[in-house]
């Protein structure tokens, strides 16, 4: 058994030798709104948004449905209340319904409350509309906060899917945050890779993405195949990030099941769900790993040296 990276060590269950998992982030308008506010009043984007709804989550889910694997899907609560529909057939498909915000907040500088409004907004929108109580997140923008996995752990969930430094799964010391708890608790940290997310491949918006190129879906084929052959040799974990606004339309959906098709053949690769992989990980890893937070006390100006601490949040125990 070969390891993915030496600060992760995992095996998966007999007969596999790597895993992997196909996600879609179900953002539909609830980013752009996020990101401004104004954006509602532009009919064309707003389209372009509900694309991912309306017609790509059902092509994609009929194509799940034909390659027999399950998909984690990561739901804003605004999405969720404004489609409920859509997202019952993810839930009657036997696909995991994963957190996602409530309208796909921006993430960074907000304090522990206010982010813990956001997470709560998105439980009960959530519970509200497909009886759903997800045990995962995936931060907006994958920006998690030094504050976020204790507030996660707080509302009981297994696993988060945001940070990117790592090949695999492993378990992640809670920081003291500011909830007051001790260390002693910890969730499955799932990494993500923006080499897997379609939308430094595909996104163009004129006034949202800048000068996004959309690549050919040959070429993404190419490049996602490489990285789920690596990730099989070295028995590690393949996490592809999907927006159904973006991967849903024609030949890039096309692109796509021939990709599960090209990683189910892999031998000994374990296709399923991110809670599945989170459950196996709590199971089977016994070392949590801490982050440790770089301080910076006060820049000290031009000339001047400064070093900066490596400050481990985690209490010690
Ligand atoms: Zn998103």
């Amino acid at each position: 058994m070969t390891f993915p990276d030496e600060a992760h060590l995992i095996t998966w269950p007999e007969n596999f030798k790597a895993a992997a998992s196909f996600t879609f982030d179900v953002d539909a308008e609830s980013c752009t709104i996020a990101h401004d506010p104004t954006s509602t009043r532009r009919m064309s984007l707003m389209s372009h948004q509900s694309y991912g709804p309306r017609v790509a989550v059902p092509r994609l889910l009929k194509i799940l449905e034909r390659q027999e694997i399950q998909g984690t899907f990561f739901i804003p609560g605004f999405t969720a209340e404004s489609y409920p529909d859509v997202v019952r057939r993810i839930v009657d498909g036997g696909h995991e319904v994963a957190h996602h915000g409530y309208l796909h907040e921006p993430m960074q500088g907000i304090d522990a409350a206010t982010e813990a409004n956001y997470l709560d907004r998105g439980l009960e929108a959530l519970a509200k509309v497909a009886g759903v109580r997800p045990v995962g997140y995936r931060a907006p923008w994958w920006e998690l906060n030094w504050h976020s996995p204790a507030l996660l752990a707080d509302r009981g969930f297994l696993y988060d899917s945001s940070l990117l430094d790592g090949d695999a799964p492993y378990r992640m010391a809670v920081t003291r945050g500011d909830s007051g708890h001790s260390n002693s608790r910890d969730i499955v940290e799932i990494p993500v890779d923006w080499a897997l997310d379609d939308w430094e491949q595909y996104a163009f918006y004129p006034g949202v993405t800048g000068s996004g190129v959309i690549e050919s879906p040959a070429k993404v084929l190419e490049m996602w195949t490489l990285e789920a052959e690596a990730h099989h040799a070295q028995g590690s974990c393949f996490v592809l990030t999907n927006h159904p606004f973006i991967s849903g339309r024609p030949s890039k959906a096309v692109a796509l099941e021939q990709l599960i098709d090209r990683v189910k053949a892999l031998d000994g690769m374990w296709v399923t769900t991110l809670e599945r992989i989170a459950e196996h990980t709590k199971a089977t890893v016994n070392e949590i790993h801490s982050h440790a937070r770089i301080e910076v006390p006060s820049y000290p100006g031009a000339g001047a040296s400064f070093k900066p601490a490596r400050l481990l949040e985690t209490a010690p125990n």
